[in-house]
C-alpha cells in the first residue's frame, strides 16, 4: 500500500522535463540571459554578477521550474568551431532561444546566416523558436522592428512552428520572464509532437 501511495504521490508531484537550447553568435548575451533567468525563477539562487559574465565556451546549463514543468537549458558556445556542435543537440531539444546582439550591426548578417543554417536542419522541424533581440538597453541598438523582418521572414524553414521575436535585455532582465514563460507554454502545447523526457522528482 505504501509503495502504491508513494508511486502515486511521485506521479502527481513529478514534472515533465523539456530541453531548451540557447543559441546565437558568441557575445550575443546567451550566458547573461540564462543567468538572468535563473535569478528570476530559481528560488534562493545566488546569481553571478551579470555584468561580469564572459562568453560561453563549451556548455552552460540551467534548470528552471515554471508553468508546472521543468525546463533544462543548454547554452552552447557560439564561436564558429563550436557552432559545428549545435546540431548534435537538435534532436533532443523541445525549443530554441536564438539570441541576437541587436547592437552589433557588423555581425547581424553573420548571425542571420547561422540562424538560417540552424533552421534548415530537419531535426528542428516544428520546434518552437524565441528570437531574443537582445541588448535593447543600449541606445544605438537596432529595435525589434529592425531585427524582426530579418529573422522572422527568414525563409520557408520557419514553417509552421511557433515563433516570437522579443525585445530583451539579459543584463537588465527585460523580456526574460516573458520569454521563458512563452517557451514553457509552447513546449506544453507542442507536447504531442515532441514529448517530454522522463520525469524527475519535482
Ligand atoms: P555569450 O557569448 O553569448 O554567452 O555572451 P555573454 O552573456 O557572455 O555576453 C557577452 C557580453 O555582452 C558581456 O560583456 C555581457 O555583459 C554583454 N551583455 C550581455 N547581455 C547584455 C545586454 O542585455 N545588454 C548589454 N548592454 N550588454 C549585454
Amino acid at each position: 500500500m505504501y509503495t502504491l501511495l508513494n508511486g502515486l504521490y511521485k506521479h502527481i508531484t513529478q514534472k515533465d522535463e523539456f530541453f531548451v537550447l540557447i543559441l546565437g553568435l558568441d557575445n550575443a548575451g546567451k550566458s547573461t540571459f540564462l543567468e538572468s533567468a535563473k535569478t528570476r525563477f530559481v528560488k534562493d539562487y545566488k546569481g553571478k554578477n551579470l555584468g561580469k559574465i564572459t562568453t560561453t565556451v563549451g556548455l552552460n546549463i540551467g534548470k528552471i521550474d515554471t508553468n508546472g514543468v521543468r525546463l533544462n537549458f543548454w547554452d552552447l558556445g557560439g564561436q564558429q568551431e563550436l557552432q559545428a556542435l549545435w546540431d548534435k543537440y537538435y534532436q533532443e531539444c523541445h525549443a530554441v532561444i536564438y539570441v541576437v546582439d541587436s547592437n552589433d550591426r557588423e555581425r547581424i548578417h553573420e548571425s542571420k546566416e547561422s540562424f538560417v543554417k540552424m533552421l534548415s536542419n530537419s531535426n528542428l522541424t516544428g520546434v518552437p523558436l524565441l528570437v531574443a533581440a537582445n541588448k535593447q538597453d543600449l541606445e544605438e541598438c537596432m529595435g525589434v522592428r529592425e531585427v524582426k523582418p530579418l529573422f522572422e521572414s527568414s525563409d520557408e524553414h520557419v514553417g509552421t512552428r511557433e515563433v516570437m521575436v522579443l525585445a530583451t535585455s539579459g543584463l537588465r532582465g527585460e523580456g526574460v520572464v516573458e520569454g521563458i514563460d512563452w517557451i514553457a507554454q509552447c513546449v506544453i502545447r507542442n507536447k504531442h509532437v515532441r514529448p517530454p523526457h522522463d520525469k524527475e522528482n519535482g
